[in-house]
């Protein structure tokens, strides 16, 4: 129900965290956070509940296994499987080097989860969201998109039915998100050497003010120094800069 990503010079860990109190308003029955740490590994943990027992399971593993500068958050509305941790977002790739957060339904998830099967790959979630994190790993590994993240998610996202915003990492890319969007919501912040993606505003108006808005069926992907939108297919975008002028 609330999407928060990071890219900068803070620790994402506690920009996620907050950007997440913010989207508490929305509604949510579980929440996760990612954060590309130091060592290369994506590091993940989410809870069902409120956010305060995401917190706690933070301070029982240690906050520290969670440092680094790129970094997203996921506030979960159930549509697809219960309210439980294994449930909960971020979901991984296999091998653990992709994770996914995905507020929205996919709606043809059971033909993909049989496929992602028939790969010999086992679903370890009831979602509909966890399939979106195997085959962007799948289309990164082999064929034409191999190698490529941007045309890995470009390639996913055509294949996706339904409403989703997505933001999608990958340990060999550290410092990057990239997101899809269709008929969900999704804005961008602009700092100085930090960016921002969330499903409203809110979450990151204590940082910036200078928003931009994405249309549907675009992929943005941000590092700290800026971003890049395309279409689907791979088309470059204009996208619209605004300011936040008004208090929460
Ligand atoms: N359909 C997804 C799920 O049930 C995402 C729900 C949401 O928008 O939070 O996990």
């Amino acid at each position: 129900c609330g999407i928060v990503g990071y890219v900068g010079h803070r620790p994402a860990l506690e920009v996620v965290l907050a950007g997440l109190r913010r989207l508490e308003y929305r509604g949510y029955d579980s929440a996760g956070v990612a954060v590309l740490n130091g060592r290369g590994e994506l590091a993940v943990e989410r809870k069902a509940g409120p956010l305060g027992n995401l917190e706690a399971r933070l301070d029982e593993v240690g906050r520290e296994r969670l440092a680094g500068t790129t970094g997203m958050g996921h506030t979960r509305w159930a549509t697809h499987g219960a309210p439980t941790d294994r449930n909960a977002h971020p979901h991984r790739s296999a091998a653990g080097d992709v994770a996914v957060v995905h507020n929205g339904i996919v709606e043809n998830y059971l033909p993909l989860r049989s496929e992602i099967e028939a790969a010999g790959i086992e679903l370890t979630s009831a979602t509909d969201s966890e399939t979106v994190a195997h085959l962007v790993a799948l289309a990164y590994a082999g064929g034409p998109t191999r190698g490529d993240l941007k045309a890995a998610v470009r390639a996913v996202a055509r294949r996706l039915e339904g409403a989703f915003t997505l933001l999608i990492t990958h340990a060999h890319h550290p410092g990057t998100i990239v997101a899809a969007r269709r008929s969900s919501p999704l804005v961008l912040g602009l700092g100085t050497g930090e960016t921002f993606l969330a499903s409203d505003v809110a979450a990151f108006i204590e940082f910036t003010r200078d928003a931009v808005e994405l249309g549907q069926d675009q992929i943005v992907t941000i590092t700290r120094d800026g971003y890049s939108v395309t279409d689907f297919a791979g088309n470059a975008v204009e996208a619209t800069p605004f300011e936040v002028t008004w208090d929460l």
